[in-house]
């Protein structure tokens, strides 16, 4: 047996954070916090009497509207994305007034103004195009010679994971992994060799690191949060927040869309209406700055849950156990093109955020409806495909237009890749490995303005009002 290199437990890829990004917003927050938590160990927190923040690349860029600002205040007080109250998280900078202060984790308190956190989006540190520096001063950090108490930097490698400035990765498991796989070949060799789907390759691994008991209650955990997204955001009414006057949609296209079911004599089936309300809700939850899980990020996190709630209105016999099997595979699907590439859209564009998520609910819909663990990765790779190239460029830096039609559309592709999938063997030209690295490729070529940096595409030609 050897330690996984490429498999990421679920309970790490879809965590329970709050909207609108989860490199943006979950990631800087937690870096906050653990620099916090790093600042009281050094047992100087009392002589601390400012911190400042540099935002670099592309949380400089679109950093603002995705409100890192307001994270970064947030964790340094040491609130959690997975157990904050949203409402304490907004504003927490972009409502400072003179004189304010902010109580560190510990419970010391300092000056702080808006001015302690800086936009340097020109600045691209080598590492990750999201970094951000925290630097604490005990005295005037002006003065001449004036040495820090603590700096750090943090690379938001997406999907709200961090990575400290010298570490090379940020999935570090010691537990030896009685299913390793490093590529979707050696995935399928193993579910050959074992005889088992690829849910219960991904279930022995995750039952190495967290035990049957705790792995299914993790499970149903993100499976409540996702569905209490899906009913809040079907209910959510308004503009969003932000400036571009976005109005929510998902209520009212469920009301049209159950006025309609009701009806004795009925013409069409809506079943890919209703997925794309799902995927609307949850965008519009996320977009809202509400709870919502990564999955594998923010912008994209639409997708995984509007496939699982079709499955569970449309097909027949979908039941819980089905959601956990669903789940499980997106992870294993997730997992590789993590490793193998990227799921930051400001490292590989929207490709890595959509594409990845659309690969992994496709797939997992697939083995649901019975799939063989070959019609499962024919199912990711198709969903995959289709996405290479995509860009990143949301309008006004918000994670608004095009990213919440675009999770409805890709939630649409996920299921016809899953079911042109089930039409074949198995067989197919394009692996999923070939298409992950065609993807990590396109993304390295792809220019910097196409990537969360809100300086291309859509983001230059609609006019903000
Ligand atoms: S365009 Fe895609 S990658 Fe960019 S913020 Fe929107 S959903 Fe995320």
């Amino acid at each position: 047996m050897r330690t996984v290199t490429a498999y990421v437990s679920a309970l790490d890829l879809f965590s329970i954070g709050i909207g609108p990004s989860s490199s943006h917003t979950v990631g800087p927050m937690r870096a906050a916090r653990v620099f916090a938590e790093d600042l009281r160990a050094t047992g100087r927190l009392g002589e601390v009497q400012r911190i400042r923040c540099s935002l670099f690349g592309s949380l400089g860029s679109t950093g603002l509207g995705h409100g890192t600002p307001d994270a970064v205040l947030a964790g340094l007080t040491g609130l959690c994305p997975e157990t904050c109250d949203p409402n304490e998280v907004r504003g927490a900078w972009s409502g400072l007034t003179a004189g304010a202060t902010l109580t560190l984790l510990g419970g010391h308190s300092i000056a702080i103004s808006a001015q302690d956190v800086r936009f340097e989006p020109r600045t691209r540190l080598p590492g990750h195009p999201n970094a951000l520096t925290l630097t604490a001063w005990a005295g005037d950090s002006a003065a001449p010679g004036a040495v820090p108490v603590l700096e750090e930097t943090f690379f938001s490698i997406g999907g709200g994971f961090i990575r400290r400035g010298a570490e090379r990765s940020s999935v570090q498991t010691s537990v030896v992994q009685p299913l390793p796989y490093d590529s979707s070949a050696e995935l399928l060799a193993l579910c050959d060799a074992h005889n088992l789907a690829i849910c219960e390759v991904a279930r022995r691994n995750e039952e190495a690191i967290h035990g049957a008991l705790a792995l299914n209650a993790g499970l149903d955990a993100i499976w409540e949060a996702m569905h209490t997204c899906v009913e809040a955001g079907l209910t959510g009414t308004g503009v969003l927040p932000g400036g571009l006057k976005v109005k929510r949609r998902a209520a009212a296209v469920r009301m049209r869309l159950e006025e309609y079911d009701g009806q004795p004599l009925r013409d069409r089936d809506t079943s890919t209406e209703w997925l794309h309300a799902f995927a609307l809700a949850v965008n519009e939850e996320n977009a809202a700055g509400g709870r919502v899980v990564t999955a594998p990020t923010n912008g994209a996190a639409g997708i995984i849950p509007a496939v699982g709630h079709y499955y569970l209105r449309f097909v027949p016999g979908a039941d819980a156990a089905g959601i956990r099997r669903y789940l499980l595979t997106a992870v294993a699907i997730g997992s590789l093109v993590k490793a193998n590439a990227s799921i930051s859209g400001a490292e590989g564009g929207c490709q890595a955020e959509v594409g990845a998520a659309c690969a992994m609910a496709s797939g997992a819909l697939c083995a649901v409806l019975g799939g063989t663990p070959r019609q499962v990765e024919n199912a990711a790779e198709i969903a995959m495909e289709h996405h290479l190239g995509l860009t990143c460029d949301p309008v006004g830096g918000l994670v608004q237009v095009p990213c919440i039609e675009r999770n409805a559309i890709a939630s649409s592709t996920a299921v016809s890749a899953a079911r042109l999938a089930l039409h074949g063997d198995g067989t197919h030209l394009v692996s999923l490995d070939t298409v992950i690295e065609t993807m990590r490729q396109t993304g390295l070529d792809m220019m910097t303005k196409y990537k969360e940096t809100s300086e291309g595409g859509l983001a230059v030609n609609v006019i903000e009002c």
